[in-house]
């Protein structure tokens, strides 16, 4: 209900004026709450619009700025995408350089090592021989270097694969201890091994544990003067998948100070700067070690005090075994070799090879290595053997007459006895095929023809039967390991360089024969002999005609040229092998003048 305001008396003087005066402000005053008044409400309606300018003009801003983050964030999105694609690219660019690198550094240097090792052994002048002995420390050195490098690149770049295989632990920490054995006796110090009640045969990367493990334990050499040095292998627990091991080297050495103990395990990082200089080494071991170790599921611990020695320790996670075979964690001739004596004292094999250049190789091979071998020059010979006497290895040539080595293989797995014998193929096809259709026939394993000694001795090494109480036991005091007296095996060689013969790379011939000379010698008269007194056969099977025959020849010449190093003559072989009908009769001419020559020239040489 609205009320009229009430009208003012009219007074006399003063009083009449104030009533007007203030029933005009109440006037006024209803003027601003109704409407009616439009110089107030324009008043106010400019003030609206003005603020609303305003805010609009902010909208605006803060759009233009919005608009500008957009373009900033689609600039910053495309420039992240670029990068990403040229990391991806430098990733990808950085595994090949590493590869290649790799490829381009080891091979020369293998050249060089091995080469120097043969001229080595031939050479009889002291001066000249302490010569040699500089280059190869140096070249040894510069290899692990390089492979350290690599390897921790590798791991960096998320390259590094670990292997998962069977393994003898107690076999690894043998091998990774006699690779150390000669230093350690140059010290004088002592190591002993201890490997408890861990399991033996276990599945994993054995050639990296092996690898963690050494660089502690050629630290623990390298930084103790006098005392002792303990290898340890413990079970620390077990989960369903295997055990959980605990690797750890102490030594009496000189100790670390604890302000640097965190530190050491950092890349090219050392404990004191004077120990570069004092000791030598790239602060990479530990740096490598710590990656491969977390890599396996574990972690790297050190204890040690100054002047107290050092206890380093890793942890891995391994799992059980699934077959009863085991891989090695070391390639080296004299590594395998060790491992193929420890293995096989007692062993015997049968081999089975018809060529009687490679019979010759690989009996004399096995035999120096204290191995019982019988030798069978066909499959059905083979078959015959294997009933009367019993065989823990068999070594099959593949291409052979009548009886293949595939048949060979088939007829013997059923064989009473028979089932679990391992059998090793010898072939010169490796392709995934050939080698799908051995495992097929129930071959376990395959070695590429020409046998390299260390194929060979790798594949006896991984496939002998285990005797388990060959295993690490190290008494106290006493240097472990097999190779740690100094064995020389079957690089005892003769004194002469190998001879120069045309179309005959004698250092190949020599390398595959385990770089004795002698034998080599022998090899290569009786591959004159052979194929001398074969001659006029050879021109008859060619001009007969029969085009499987002359394959078969051709192939049987590829090995055992490829084996005396007759590069060139091995090759024309698999020209003749892999010829077409039409192109074979030319092919195996140009073989047979060859094959003339490298006879010629082997009788010129050796008489
Ligand atoms: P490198 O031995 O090539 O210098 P590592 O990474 O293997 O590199 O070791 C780093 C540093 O840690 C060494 O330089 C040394 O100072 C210290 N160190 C490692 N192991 C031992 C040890 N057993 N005793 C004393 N110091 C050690």
């Amino acid at each position: 209900m609205t009320h009229e305001p009430p009208t003012p008396r009219a007074e006399p003087g003063g009083d009449a004026l104030r009533a007007a005066a203030e029933a005009q402000g109440a006037r006024e005053a209803q003027a601003s709450v109704h409407p009616g008044f439009p110089g107030a409400l324009e008043h106010e309606l400019r003030v609206y619009q003005i603020e609303l300018e305003m805010q609009n003009e902010e909208l605006r801003r803060a759009r233009g700025e919005l608009e500008m983050q957009n373009e900033e964030l689609r600039r910053t999105l495309a420039e992240l995408a670029a990068a990403r694609d040229r990391a991806e690219a430098a990733n990808s660019a950085k595994s090949s350089f590493l590869a290649t690198m790799s490829h381009e550094l080891r091979t020369p240097m293998n050249a060089i090592m091995g080469m120097t090792h043969l001229v080595r052994r031939d050479i009889q002048d002291p001066r000249q021989a302490a010569r040699l002995d500089k280059i190869l420390n140096a070249a040894e050195h510069l290899l692990y270097v390089i492979n350290d490098i690599l390897d921790l690149s590798k791991i960096e770049a998320g390259q590094l694969e670990l292997e998962d295989i069977d393994f003898s632990l107690r076999t690894m920490l043998a091998q990774t201890c006699a690779l150390m054995a000669d230093a350690v006796q140059a010290k004088g110090l002592q190591l002993g091994v201890q490997a408890g009640d861990t399991p033996d045969i276990l599945r994993g990367d054995p050639g990296r544990v092996s690898q963690a493990l050494l660089n502690l334990l050629s630290n623990a050499v390298k930084f103790t003067e006098r005392g002792r040095i303990d290898v340890r292998a413990e079970l620390l627990d077990r989960d369903t998948s295997g055990p959980r091991l605990r690797l750890s080297v102490r030594d009496t050495g000189i100790g670390i100070a604890p302000d640097q103990l965190a530190r050491i395990f950092a890349p090219f990082t050392q404990a004191d700067p004077s120990t570069t200089r004092r000791f030598g080494g790239t602060g990479l071991g530990l740096a490598i070690t710590r990656r491969l170790t977390e890599m396996m599921g574990g972690e790297v611990t050190v204890s040690s005090e100054p002047g107290g020695g050092s206890e380093f320790a890793l942890t891995v996670r391994l799992h059980d075994a699934v077959a009863s075979s085991v891989a090695l964690p070391a390639n080296t001739l004299p590594a395998l070799e060790a491992t193929v004596r420890l293995r096989g004292g007692g062993a015997r094999l049968l081999l089975v090879e018809d060529n009687p250049v490679n019979q010759e190789v690989a009996l004399e091979l096995l035999r120096s290595l204290d191995l019982r071998v019988d030798l069978a020059g066909d499959g059905a010979q083979a078959l015959q053997m294997v009933q009367n006497r019993a065989y823990d290895l068999i070594l099959m040539d593949i291409q052979m007459p009548a009886i293949d080595g595939m048949e060979a293989t088939r007829r013997i797995r059923m064989l009473p006895g028979y089932r679990q014998t391992p059998i090793v193929a010898m072939t010169a096809n490796v392709f995934r095929d050939d080698i799908a259709a051995c495992v097929a026939a129930g071959l376990d394993d395959h070695v590429a023809k020409p046998v390299k000694p260390t194929a060979l001795l790798a594949a006896l090494a991984r496939w002998l039967p285990l005797v388990p109480e060959a295993a690490v036991n190290a008494p106290t005091g006493s240097a472990p390991g097999p190779t740690a007296q100094g064995h020389t095996g079957a690089l005892a060689s003769a004194q002469q360089v190998p001879p120069a013969i045309e179309g005959i790379d004698s250092a190949i011939g020599l390398l595959n024969v385990g770089g004795r000379l002698a034998l080599y010698q022998t090899v290569l008269r009786r591959f004159a002999q052979l194929y001398g007194d074969k001659a006029p056969d050879l021109q008859r099977t060619g001009a007969a005609g029969d085009l499987p025959d002359l394959r078969r020849t051709a192939h049987s010449i590829k090995g055992s040229s490829a084996t005396i190093g007759a590069e060139r003559l091995s090759r024309m072989a698999r020209t003749a092998e892999l010829a077409n009908d039409d192109d074979l009769p030319a092919s195996w001419r140009a073989l047979l003048s060859e094959l003339a020559v490298v006879v010629a020239s082997i009788r010129d040489v050796l008489h």
